[in-house]
């Protein structure tokens, strides 16, 4: 197929505390296959005031998972997935509340549940076998748009890859902007940058189109009330609108393709284990002659939110480690032909892919 035939989210509950209507949301799915739900919740979570506000039936699972020392894995979900269904079989649900690294992890078990095997096996496009259960996702922290896309990024023992397929996509999310309130600053602004590079990627290459570009303009838009203008910095008003700027430039971005950005950050993700968000911001500052109206923006942010990024990362980096980062990002051919055209090939060698490297 040319044209890209994509999946969107079923259902969207938006507003402050519509988190409150989870339990009235899923009471019609409660009669589907052993009539329980499993939360999925970071551990962050735990002991806080949202515990007593699940709406929980006493037959629910409830597991709290610590995202920090990982980012979600192929063997972190077949143990889960195994543990679920010795415990109490096939649940109506999945409920996933937590930042993308959650809603990674709810997509998987979703399907997982449903899918003999390794979670390694079905690490691609279109290699789910069969619909997994429905899964609902609770965003508690905004950007990746990992709530609206159709992966479910799981680094393996190969690869770092993502699940992906029309089963994979969210039954329903519900983007309740109370939730973001905690979320320290560091990483609201390391994962609202990554919104607004979705964007720029998004419109600077040849498969944008008035699709992607009209939901990037507007997440731009909403991304330069956030974090550029008078009003500008964590604020209730401003967490309503980093909720739907996320959801947008993943929109945006899902009918265009990512760029130079993201094709260095997976490379860095991938060797080193820095998180997505952050290894974005830290490449981002040095792409000046590629993105040169977007760069300048980034860093007029990272002044006014007194963002402090570290320099010369790449002075401890010797000509193997250079060679195993470029290789991973070489190896995503669709970011580089998007953003350099279809003699990207003559562009982005992999000397040109390791010097970009070595700026950072
Ligand atoms: P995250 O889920 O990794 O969480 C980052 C930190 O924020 C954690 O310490 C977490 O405990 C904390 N946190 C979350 N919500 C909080 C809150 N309300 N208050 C206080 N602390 C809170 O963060 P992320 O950046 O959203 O997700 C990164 C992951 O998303 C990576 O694993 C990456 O691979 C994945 N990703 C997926 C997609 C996709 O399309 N599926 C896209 C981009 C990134
Ligand atoms: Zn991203």
């Amino acid at each position: 197929m040319t044209h890209k035939n994509f999946k969107n989210i079923d259902r969207v509950t938006y507003g402050r505390g519509s988190f409150s209507q989870l339990g009235e949301t899923i009471a019609p799915i409660r009669s589907e296959n052993n009539r329980y739900f499993v939360y999925i919740i970071d551990q962050y979570f735990h002991g806080k005031d949202l515990h007593a506000r699940l709406q929980n039936q006493p037959e629910d699972l409830i597991y709290y998972i610590d995202v920090d020392p990982h980012e979600p894995t192929t063997e972190q979900i077949d143990q889960l997935r195994d543990k679920i269904l010795s415990e109490k079989g096939l649940p109506s649900g999945v409920i996933g509340i937590g930042g993308g690294s959650i809603m990674d992890i709810a997509k998987a078990i979703s399907s997982m549940l449903t899918n003999e095997g390794s979670s390694t096996l079905y690490q691609g496009l279109n290699l789910i076998k069969k619909a997994g259960v429905y899964h609902l996702g609770v965003p508690t922290i905004s950007g990746t748009g990992a709530e609206v896309s159709m992966t479910a990024v799981l680094t393996g023992p190969e690869k770092k890859l993502g699940l992906k397929c029309d089963w994979t996509v969210f039954n329903q999310v519900i983007l309740d902007p109370e939730l973001i309130a905690s979320v320290p600053t560091d990483w609201w602004f390391y994962a609202g940058m990554d919104t607004y590079i979705h964007c720029i990627e998004s419109h600077n290459g040849i498969r944008n189109n008035a699709f992607s570009l009209a939901y990037g303009d507007q997440a731009l838009h909403l991304c330069r009330e956030v974090y550029l203008n008078e009003k500008a910095g964590q604020s209730p008003d401003n967490d309503d609108i980093l909720m739907v700027a996320s959801l947008m430039g993943g929109l945006s971005l899902t009918y265009s393709e990512v760029g130079v950005c993201h094709a260095l950050s997976y490379g860095l993700s991938k060797i080193h284990g820095t998180r997505h968000c952050y290894a974005n911001c830290l490449i981002f500052q040095h792409l000046e002659d590629i993105y040169p109206q977007g760069v300048k923006e980034f860093k007029e942010m990272i002044r006014k939110h007194k963002i402090e990024l570290p320099q010369n990362v790449s002075k401890d980096w010797d000509e193997a480690t250079l060679d195993k980062m470029a290789t991973v990002s070489y190896n995503l051919p669709f970011m580089w032909q998007h953003a350099f055209g279809d003699n990207y090939k003559e562009i982005a060698t992999m000397d040109y892919i390791k010097d970009l490297f070595r700026r950072l």
